[in-house]
């Protein structure tokens, strides 16, 4: 028998197939192969192919022999539809994956004894394969936790009748039910998916939450974040599943240990599925330190026409300047934005660049940058905070509206605009965030930018938690091995 402790272990990481959630994941799985884990990484065909194509993110790994890329089955497809569809689309093609994963792990497509899976905590299908295969199964929640945590409370909040509530209710009404929340948390401010008048068995919300309940059945849960931003939140979430590995900002830990150990850094590296525009770095060059507000709703969210202009009129209005994300799919209704008025064309002229995707990474640690107006994705939400940058939070869907919150009330690292759209708003935020509270919102995002730092390096709570998930990891390998 080989010694059970020269064959390396072997986790096959299963994202949800969305950019967001892929992100985080890739992270992980570089962290992995960093510390000598081999990896095998799921993707569909249609983003494989958006990674050819776009990006270097597939040639990027050819330098760690362990990592290699597994297709789904075609049939795991995004399809047609508006983004919440496409959600549905994946979500629901994923049911169909079981014989496929089953093949991977005990039939005649495992090519490689697999340690261990970690797959995204919305697909309990992963922990069924799990029982019936004995291969642990570590949930990974991509989202932020705080969001995470609503999830789990959902019996709650509807045993004290604060759910459900629908759009005509008055939606500043205190949420008393959510342990740990209780002294900020208003209707507004619970993921999108509560704002439903009713919660029948088939609502998005119940699905999200049943997922979110079978978290309890993993082995252990990884989330992007760090202690000392959630501290209280992951607390309550020990509750439920005492096995919680806080590994994050994953983007700045996969740099320090990049640094720390191989001496490269992440620089043009990406795992975008859309080409990035890097032009825009170097009109970030031109412009003067910290005068720039960049304008990212992510990669699903979408905004009406009359939304577009407003937010348009509001930054031109702001007199800053501005890096504006305009990706070709962010108008709702797919109508043209052609007959755009001429003094927002002079306006962007003068003090504007706009992209339809951005290498948001880079931007944000750009030095020009001086804000974000952000949907308050999580992705982005961490990234913001690494580098300092004060955030304006408009957010749109899931998890969104209570990171915003977060952002706004607890953290204190920025304005939540939240449910407005009108041009006086956003240049009235501009300017509080660029000119007003400037130095106010500098202080703390540079303080949390630090501790956050702290967190990836040496000696920090994120670093010494990853050490504690790759030992973990190789000890199910040497017991599997010896078994
Ligand atoms: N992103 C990017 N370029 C852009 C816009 C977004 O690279 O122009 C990246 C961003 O850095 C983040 C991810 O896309 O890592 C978006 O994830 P997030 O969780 O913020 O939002 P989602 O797209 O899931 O709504």
């Amino acid at each position: 028998m080989a010694d059970p402790t020269s064959i390396p272990a072997h986790v096959v990481i299963f994202p949800f197939p969305v950019q967001g959630h892929m992100n985080s994941m890739f992270k992980l799985s570089e962290l992995l192969c960093l510390a000598g884990i081999h990896v095998t990484y799921l993707v569909t065909v249609e983003n494989h192919k958006r990674l050819v194509q776009n990006t270097n993110g597939v040639s990027w790994y050819d330098k760690y022999p362990g990592f290699r890329f597994q297709m789904l089955p075609e049939n795991i497809s995004q399809g047609d539809g508006g983004q919440m569809k496409l959600f549905l689309n994946l979500y629901e093609s994923l049911k169909t994956v079981k014989p496929f994963l089953m093949d991977l792990l005990v039939g005649k497509g495992q090519t490689r004894p697999v340690t261990c899976l970690i797959t995204d905590g919305l697909m309990k299908l992963t922990l069924d394969v799990g029982e019936e295969t004995g291969v642990p199964v570590i949930y990974f929640r991509t989202a932020s936790p705080c969001s995470v945590w609503t999830y789990f409370c959902l019996d709650k909040l509807i045993e004290s009748r604060e759910c459900p509530f629908g759009g005509g209710d008055d939606m500043d009404l205190p949420i008393k039910s959510v342990p740990g929340m209780e002294a900020f948390l208003r209707r507004r401010d619970l993921p999108s998916l509560f704002r439903v008048p009713d919660m029948g068995d088939t609502s998005f919300i119940r699905m999200f939450c049943m997922e979110t309940e079978q978290t309890v059945r993993a082995q252990g849960l990884i989330l992007n974040t760090f202690e000392q931003l959630e501290g209280p939140i992951i607390s309550q979430l020990r509750t439920k599943i005492p096995n919680i590995y806080t590994i994050g900002p994953l983007h700045a830990h996969l740099k320090a240990r990049l640094e720390l150990e191989t001496t490269s850094s992440t620089m043009g590296f990406s795992n975008s599925l859309r080409e990035e525009d890097m032009s825009c770095i170097k009109w970030l060059e031109e412009q003067p330190l910290k005068s720039v507000i960049y304008v990212s709703f992510g990669s699903l969210a979408t905004v009406t026409k009359e939304q577009l202009m407003e937010f348009w009129y509001g930054l031109v209005n702001s007199g800053h300047r501005f890096l504006w994300v305009i990706r070709i799919d962010l108008l709702a209704d797919n109508s043209d934005k052609k007959e755009v008025p001429k003094e927002l064309e002079e306006g962007t002229k003068a003090r504007g660049y706009t992209v339809t995707w951005a290498p948001q990474e880079e931007v944000l640690a750009h030095p020009a940058i001086g804000g974000f107006l952000t949907h308050s994705g999580w992705n982005s939400t961490l990234e913001s905070i690494y580098e300092g940058v004060p955030m304006i939070c408009w957010p749109y869907l899931a998890d969104q509206q209570i990171n915003s919150r977060f952002v706004g009330e607890v953290w204190k690292l920025g304005l939540d605009i939240k449910d407005t759209c009108d041009r006086s708003s956003i240049e009235k935020a501009v300017r509080d965030l660029m000119e007003v509270r400037k130095e106010e919102f500098a202080k703390s995002a540079k303080e949390m930018a630090t501790v956050a730092r702290k967190a990836v390096n040496e000696g920090g709570d994120s670093h010494n938690n990853l050490n504690k998930l790759v030992e973990g990891i190789k000890m199910m390998n040497v017991t599997a091995n010896r078994a």
